[in-house]
């Protein structure tokens, strides 16, 4: 008796509980060259002595674009499956480079592809969905004390072929990792978090330090570029933080989640989009075989109204845009409704609580408007969000000038009040 309680008993007899693993997102420009791996193999190799860690990296710097371009000079219309191919070599590379670096330093590590790690997709070449992840073969490489190193980017559709998941998608492989081995997620770039507007055009923009998922969606939905809004979306789904950091360690973060435990102020941000199209549908009558035809076009912010229905067309959001925008004008005219894609434009846009009914928000997108000379070419608004489409050369000086007047540094005064409820 005495002995069996000896046995069970001893303090420190039982195994210590395993440290939680994490998942760290390393993006194209954090990667971009070979010191730079050097630094992320550094930062790694701290973390990995502390817990068990999943990397999930994106291409070198700028090889997805260039691979999109060398493919372009060789046919007009790639094969969509072939692209795929093709940009998830980007990854593959740098995967393997930063697992050399890694085992360079004496840890045990190993590189996977996204297919290795039992990422699962539908077979929408250039933009797939991640169906299911059937994380065994990472779990395993982690019970063996190995780093483990992902290709972000791409999966492997049920026909067995590799898919890629929309541009920038390395961040929804990240979430989807973290989801599946209940790990937290860290995602590092240029910046130290999401911030009121893009620091690299305004200057006064100020870090946002807790932010909820709801919000966050809203702010990528609408261009706000340091997270993928695929994987805010996965990850409000699935309940998974996400902090967002800078991969030099420098600055502070952001924190995303679900429920933020102290109730955040009502968030005032200001965005801008890469190029758009408005997408205007003509002949195509109001009714429910309407709002189904509408789904397959997978545009943004969609209006159905009874003249027709527009939306917005994002062409850079997909490896593919040439396909894309083929399907969309295929399906349009199988219904014999005829679309009309007009030119480039930029959403402006800023993402409050309750944007829609604050006039002092309208007020400030007319006012910058007007004060840049910027046409107003169509007017969008989606949950928390109110914004304007103008030329995309005067955009970020419209963004500038909103951010000036609705999110007020805190050494001046503000010009409107800036709670919203
Ligand atoms: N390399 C891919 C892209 O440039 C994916 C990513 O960076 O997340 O879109
Ligand atoms: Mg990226």
């Amino acid at each position: 008796m005495v002995e069996a309680l000896a046995v069970t008993d001893v303090p420190g007899s039982t195994p210590p509980p395993r440290p939680r693993p994490v998942v760290l997102k390393f993006g194209g420009s954090s990667v971009a060259d070979l010191d730079k791996i050097q630094k992320v193999a550094d930062r790694v190799a701290q973390r990995a002595a502390d817990q068990p860690v999943v990397v999930v990296v994106s291409a070198m710097g700028k090889t997805t674009r260039d691979l999109l371009a060398r493919a372009a000079e060789l046919t007009d219309a790639p094969t969509p499956r072939e692209l795929d191919m093709l940009l998830s070599t980007g990854e593959r590379a740098s995967m393997a480079l930063l697992a050399l670096a890694i085992g360079a330093r004496g840890i045990p590590v190993v590189s996977l592809t996204g297919s290795q790690c039992g990422i699962i997709t539908d077979h929408r070449h250039g933009n797939a969905r991640i169906l299911e992840v059937r994380p065994y073969r990472v779990l395993d490489e982690l019970d063996q004390g190995r780093v483990v190193v992902v290709g972000g980017f791409a999966g492997v559709s049920y026909r067995r072929d590799v898919t890629t998941i929309g541009r920038g998608g390395s961040d929804t492989t990240a979430v989807a990792l973290a989801a599946a081995i209940g790990a937290d997620c860290e995602i590092y770039s240029d910046v130290d978090g999401v911030y009121t507007a893009d620091p690299r055009y305004v200057r006064d923009a100020r870090r946002i330090d807790v932010l909820g998922a709801d919000d966050m969606l809203a702010l990528s939905r609408a261009g706000a570029k340091v997270l993928h809004a695929q994987a805010v979306a996965l990850a409000a789904e699935r309940g998974i933080a996400i902090y967002a950091r800078k991969a030099d360690g420098t600055g502070g973060q952001t924190e995303v989640r679900t429920n933020p435990a102290s109730p955040a102020p009502p968030i005032r941000a200001v965005t801008c989009t890469d190029p758009a199209h408005a997408v205007e549908i003509h002949g195509l009558a109001t009714g429910a075989a309407a709002l189904r035809r509408l789904a397959h076009l997978r545009l943004s912010f969609v209006h159905l109204s009874p003249t027709g229905a527009r939306g917005l067309w994002f062409p850079g959001r997909t490896s593919d845009p040439a396909t894309e925008r083929a399907d969309m004008e295929q399906t349009a005219a199988a219904t014999g409704a005829r679309l009309q894609i007009g030119p480039p434009r930029a959403l402006v846009a800023v993402v409050a609580t309750q944007a829609e009914q604050a006039p002092e928000i309208f007020e400030a997108l007319a006012g910058a408007a007007e004060r840049a000379e910027a046409p107003i070419d169509g007017f969008v608004t989606d949950t928390n969000t109110l914004g304007l489409l103008t030329d995309p050369g005067l955009a970020h000086v419209v963004a500038r000038d909103v951010h000036a007047s609705l999110v007020t540094p805190p050494d001046r005064p503000a010009r409107f009040p800036t709670h919203v409820d």
